[in-house]
């Protein structure tokens, strides 16, 4: 890991739709194959492969308080937050025990049990939520896909959230068709879930091949349902597949919000008022 200390004159970006993201690193070593912050390479002029690369951020102005008042506050959009690197750095941490006095309404997303060790912080914040993305209960998929903690550790990391008295979100992202068993992993977490969002797989970066290339290999039945999706753009199964879920979702009285396609999760955003605590909807890229 290429790991390397940079100077930021404020944590805090305001997004076009008026709210803020707080990325404490760029880069991710998660190393996600489907990961739609991969641009960020290029973006920050990385030659390093995505996952091999962390800026660490560091910063000497405090946050400013007032600017977030009443504001969405998401962190962390083009990483996570409590990657390996925050083990030492402890930035997160930090950034938090400033959130504290806030009245801010903040979104954490993240693949990591890391954020464990700070639940003493969380327990002080206001307005919370935490969404851990979880997208199959297969472990040998999972490591396939990513380097982030297990699946049974997000779940227990859910659970203890949960039971904290933080508000709880399963991201059930991205959905993998014919490979992600919505049902089963909603049935098996349900008790301690406050609500479910749901997106799909979208290939529209340099990854498309990769993932392409990963399902012919290991899951050859699927490759055709693959291609006809996302090579020859026939989307019906797609758009079916969401349909059964939002469909279980109902008639199970399953809270949830439905953001199956990427870009209208963006365009959505200031119409969908959500069940959670937090009056906002997600922007994770997660
Ligand atoms: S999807 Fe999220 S956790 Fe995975 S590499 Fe990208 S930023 Fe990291």
């Amino acid at each position: 890991m290429i790991t390397k200390e940079i100077q930021v004159k404020d944590y805090l970006s305001k997004s076009k739709i008026g709210t803020y993201a707080i990325n404490p690193y760029i880069g991710c070593p998660h190393a996600c194959k489907y990961c739609y912050a991969c641009f960020m390479r290029r973006f920050t002029l990385h030659s390093e492969k995505w996952g091999d690369f962390v800026d660490v951020k560091l910063c000497q102005t405090p946050i400013n308080l007032e600017k977030i008042k009443g504001k969405e506050v998401f962190i962390s959009s083009v990483t996570d937050c409590y990657n390996s690197l925050e083990e030492r750095y402890k930035i997160t941490r930090n950034i938090l025990s400033q959130l504290v006095e806030s009245d801010c309404y903040i979104q954490i997303s993240t693949k990591s049990k890391l954020i464990l060790r700070d639940l003493d912080i969380l327990k002080k914040l206001k307005h919370l939520e935490v969404a851990m993305s979880v997208n199959t209960l297969d472990e040998n998929f999972k490591n396939d896909m990513d380097k982030a903690s297990s699946i049974a550790d997000r779940l227990k990391t859910l659970k203890t959230l949960h039971e904290n008295g933080i508000f709880t979100v399963l991201f059930m992202s991205p959905i993998f068709i014919g490979i992600t068993d919505y049902k089963k992993i909603i049935e098996e977490t349900k008790d301690y879930i406050d609500e479910f969002w749901f997106e799909d797989l979208n290939l529209r970066g340099g990854y498309k091949k990769v993932i392409l290339a990963y399902i012919k290999e290991k899951y050859p039945d699927l490759y055709p349902l693959y291609e006809d999706i996302y090579i020859k753009n026939k989307k019906e199964s797609l758009y079916a597949n969401d349909k059964e879920i939002v469909k279980f979702c109902q008639e199970n009285n399953i809270n949830f919000k439905a953001y199956f396609h990427h870009e209208e999760v963006m365009k959505s955003k200031e119409k969908v008022q959500g069940h959670g605590k937090n009056k906002f909807v997600q922007t994770s890229l997660f």
